[in-house]
């Protein structure tokens, strides 16, 4: 589609949204039932996408795309009525006789555009928030998960209202065509180098955006005494780490930070773990191509990085797949640490204090999420005070992304603007405050002339 016909369609999906149609409860209300049953009745051909491009097991595409998107879908529909009702302010007496109230209002015909990791849930999930605030919404799903682009372009048009919901399909060339249109807002998840693009873009036109952008996750490791929290512990670890996208998640560990002491035993236990859960590599999810295949090995192939790999490290060209591979303090400066790996290879970084982890966060750009394993209340409250992020989890990985009260989003460099839940619904609205008053009390100071009678007031 030439940049014309991407503008025919945009400016279809604008004159549905002037016509005032999407504002109603019951045209959202429709298009969140329309989603729900694209996902029941299509879940067989969503499970089978996810397996082509990126080799989820269809256990791991329920859970991590299709069962979330109906989870966040039954929640949207069960609390809709509630977010679209204005929500009162309490006034200070000052402004007595006043009531004011907040009104939701939808912001008009939105972008989205996804990433590929998880190509179904990424781009669903904000368009959910879309249609609950009552937009028009364009979505842009990522060129590099193909199967999954092609059934959303195929089979939205068929549930949703075709002139307000536009799935358009392409690249680079494609999404910068888009950024040159007008919106009244961007919802971008990527990474950093795009988002530089989507902003810039984005300023042309004093667009909001929302920048949901890279992780590099530290995973902070205390010794835990009891046997039975370090076994929960570390399979949390290994599930965090390994067991989602392989490793291709923004908010997946990517490397652990554990004192020295405890470093021995902890890859002991992380090898136990490995063989119990991923022996069967058809249960793990593929590298998503070449590129990023290539990538990966790129980071493994440094001289002094290979030398930390205590375990794995064995890559499978024809299958895109490489193990679950663990490294024991490879250089800091090396790209492995400065970059975020995406990808199923672990560093641990070894500290002389679990303390001195605060100082090792604080030192690199802020990530997506923080994750905690714990039972020390006081390195808790150090984590939570002294370190910024975009989340902060303790004793556990990912679990946040399936809680809808939990706003999702980053901070610094992993993005800004938060969704999820009934944070999607304020990220695609204008929450407009509405204050009305009576004419029934009058002060005559708050206008001039003044004077010393009014001062003394
Ligand atoms: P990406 O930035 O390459 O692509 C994201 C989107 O931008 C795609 O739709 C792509 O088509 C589009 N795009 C690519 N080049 C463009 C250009 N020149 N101009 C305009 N648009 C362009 O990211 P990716 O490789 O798809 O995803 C991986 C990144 O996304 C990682 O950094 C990961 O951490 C991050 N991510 C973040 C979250 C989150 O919620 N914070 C979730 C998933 C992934």
């Amino acid at each position: 589609m030439g940049a014309l016909g991407l503008d025919s369609v945009v400016s279809e999906a604008r004159t549905a949204f002037e016509s005032g149609k999407t504002r109603g409860f019951e045209w959202r209300k429709f298009q969140l039932e329309a989603l729900l049953r694209l996902l029941q009745e299509k879940e067989d051909e969503m499970c089978k996408v996810l397996k082509q491009d990126l080799g989820k097991h269809r256990v791991e595409a329920y859970r991590d795309e299709v069962g979330a998107l109906i989870k966040t879908l039954d929640n949207a529909l069960l609390n809709l009525k509630k977010w679209m009702s204005p929500e009162p302010v309490s006034l200070p007496l000052i402004a007595i006789p006043t009531v004011a109230e907040i009104v939701p209002e939808p912001l008009g015909v939105v972008l989205v555009f996804s990433s590929w990791n998880f190509p179904l849930g990424i781009a669903l999930e904000p368009l959910i928030g879309a249609i609950a605030s009552g937009n028009a919404a364009v979505l842009k799903p990522s060129e590099l998960a193909p199967a999954t682009s092609d059934l959303l372009a195929s089979e939205v048009p068929k549930y949703l209202d075709s002139e307000a919901i536009k799935v358009i399909q392409g690249g680079p060339q494609v999404a910068e065509q888009l950024l040159e249109l007008k919106w009244d807002k961007i919802f971008f998840t990527g990474s950093a180098r795009v988002g530089r693009i989507v902003m810039t873009a984005a300023a042309k036109h004093l667009t909001p955006v929302t920048l949901e952008l890279g992780g590099k996750c530290p995973a902070i490791f205390d010794s835990l005494k009891s046997t039975r929290d370090k076994k929960v512990a570390i399979e949390r670890v290994a599930g965090g780490k390994w067991g989602s996208c392989l490793g291709q998640a923004c908010i997946g560990i990517d490397y652990l930070l554990v004192e020295e002491k405890y470093a021995a035993t902890l890859v002991e236990l992380l090898k136990e773990v490995i063989k119990k859960f991923f022996s069967n590599s058809e249960h793990l999810a593929r590298i998503v191509n070449k590129h990023h295949f290539q990538r990966l090995c790129d980071l493994l192939q440094v001289q002094s990085v290979a030398a930390s790999i205590v375990h794995g490290g064995s890559v499978n060209p024809e299958k895109l797949f490489i193990e679950p591979t663990i490294l024991l303090d490879p250089p800091l400066d090396a790209e492995i640490m400065t970059e975020e790996i995406f990808g199923p290879l672990l560093p641990i970084i070894t500290l002389k204090k679990i303390e001195d982890s605060v100082k090792f966060i604080r030192a690199r750009p802020k990530p997506l999420v923080i994750y905690g394993f714990t039972n020390d209340e006081k390195l808790r409250k150090r984590i939570i005070e002294e370190t910024s992020s975009g989340c902060i989890v303790f004793n556990d990985a990912l679990i946040q992304y399936m809680c809808d009260t939990i706003p999702f989003g980053g901070v610094g460099q992993s993005g800004f603007g938060q969704y999820h839940g009934k944070f999607s619904f304020d990220n695609f609205s204008n929450r407009k405050p509405v204050a009305r008053r009576s004419f029934i009390l009058e002060l005559s100071f708050r206008y001039p002339p003044w004077n010393a009678k009014k001062f003394q007031l």
